[in-house]
């Protein structure tokens, strides 16, 4: 079973990524450094509702 979730960008708040994730592996809210096209470099980037 896989969710969509968003993942927005913790620096502009921008919601740059729309992905899916398992439930069952991460049952918290992920995190991960992805490319932010608005603060052109690396940021971390954290799911939203
Ligand atoms: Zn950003």
């Amino acid at each position: 079973m896989r969710t969509r979730i968003t993942l927005a960008c913790t620096e502009c708040k921008r919601r740059n990524y729309d992905t899916t994730k398992d439930k069952k592996t991460h049952p918290e809210r992920v995190e991960m450094r992805k490319y932010c096209r608005f603060c052109k470099k690396h940021t971390l980037h954290k799911e939203t509702k």
